[in-house]
């Protein structure tokens, strides 16, 4: 029973690890490289971000037999006589001596991946050589030098490993997939919008409103064109209007859909409530509108970005702070922003920490489970 619990909380910190940082060192140009581990090549590829590699933990500790131990704030690690603490929640690696050392860490496909940099610090040291593939941690008890080492493994070095591709499963892993909601567009900006998230390489789904696709047909055009998710948001976004009755609210959502069908040729199932499904959307309303067939989507992940506008720092921690919560639970992020002018500022920042975190970025489709706050699953 207490292994069984010291198991959770060690595999729960791993979960809830966010971000704890580090100094990078490496600055090739390698997307990926075989490392080596005294004098053999191991089977971890050390990938490089940000002109860092990273190893996984759990692997690069079986291969250098460190013992790892979860503590209520952080991993210990025990390795090369040493020890040092990775601290969770952006601490960094406390070092032997009581120094803290920058030490970035990430979720990758719920592995958690760390600087290599944090075997110098237990007292290893590193090669790295990009121009010959190498990169290699070791220590005293390695008998071949770097030259030696190479010449053994030149014909597994080159050419480089190209990274592996995450495999794509059709059903989506609990926790490591995020879906991006943009609300009450299309608008005068939602090309800009676009333009980020193809730069990103991300896509989003739309929760559009009827009169806005009259005016912006183009961007529901480019929407359905770079494969992005198409939702409704109503007609009036009045809630003495939409709310009024449930024949209403069905009326203004089918209205929504129609337009949506006159402009793209589709129509969607996927509905979102103006201000949400909480309180108004009672089962009344839920019986009337969801027994059409359509499926209700609210988010839990809330950027408040119409509240804090250009404060991109405000939202940028709002919308992080909520996506590690859900890290706990393994339960993926649907993140609620607008499609408005003040949201592109942070737009690239978030986009580029969730990526770094491992997020893969879906669309809502009507194959997905809706997540809505009365847990409605219809
Ligand atoms: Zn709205």
């Amino acid at each position: 029973m207490a292994t069984k619990k010291i198991m959770l909380l060690f595999m729960s910190l791993f979960l809830c690890f966010g971000v704890i940082q580090t100094t990078a060192s490496a600055t090739g140009v390698n997307k990926s490289l075989k490392l080596g581990v005294g004098d053999t090549l191991s089977g971890i590829t050390a990938v490089s971000q940000n002109d860092t590699y990273y190893v996984p933990l759990r692997a690069l500790a079986a291969e250098l037999k460190w013992t790892l131990t979860g503590l209520p704030d952080g991993i210990q690690v025990d390795g090369g006589g040493r020890t040092l603490r990775l601290l969770g929640d952006n601490g960094g690696a406390k070092l032997q001596d009581g120094t803290v050392a920058k030490a970035d860490t990430f979720l990758q496909n719920g592995t958690l991946m760390v600087p290599l940099k944090i075997s110098a610090y237990l007292g290893y040291i590193i090669s790295f050589e990009p121009e010959k593939y190498l990169l290699r941690v070791y220590d005293a008890s390695a008998t071949l030098d770097d030259a030696g080492f190479l010449s053994k493994y030149k014909s597994e070095l080159t050419p480089p490993v190209t990274p592996e591709e995450p495999a794509k499963t059709p059903v989506a892993k609990p926790g490591t997939t995020l879906y991006l909601t943009f609300d009450d567009g299309p608008s005068a900006t939602t090309s800009e919008l676009l333009d980020i998230l193809d730069k990103y390489d991300v896509k989003a789904t739309f929760f559009m409103i009827g009169p806005n696709m009259n005016r912006y047909p183009s961007q529901v055009k480019r929407i359905v064109e770079m494969g992005s998710g198409l939702g409704l948001h109503g007609m009036t976004h009045r809630k003495e209007k939409f709310y009024a009755s449930a024949s209403a609210a069905l009326a203004e959502m089918n209205g929504d859909n129609a337009i949506l069908t006159k402009i793209t040729g589709k129509g969607t199932t996927l509905i979102r409530p103006p201000y949400g499904s909480k309180p108004y959307f009672t089962k009344t309303f839920r019986d009337k509108v969801l027994g059409q067939g359509y499926h209700l989507w609210d988010w839990n992940v809330d950027s408040d970005d119409w509240k804090y506008k250009e404060d991109s720092a405000t939202i940028y921690t709002t919308v992080m702070n909520q996506v590690h919560k859900l890290q706990h639970s393994r339960t993926n992020p649907v993140i609620l922003m607008h499609d408005q002018k003040a949201t592109l500022k942070v737009l690239p920042r978030l986009l580029e920490s969730l990526k770094k975190e491992g997020y893969t970025f879906e669309i809502i489709t009507k194959d997905v489970e809706p997540l809505n706050f009365w847990r409605d699953k219809r």
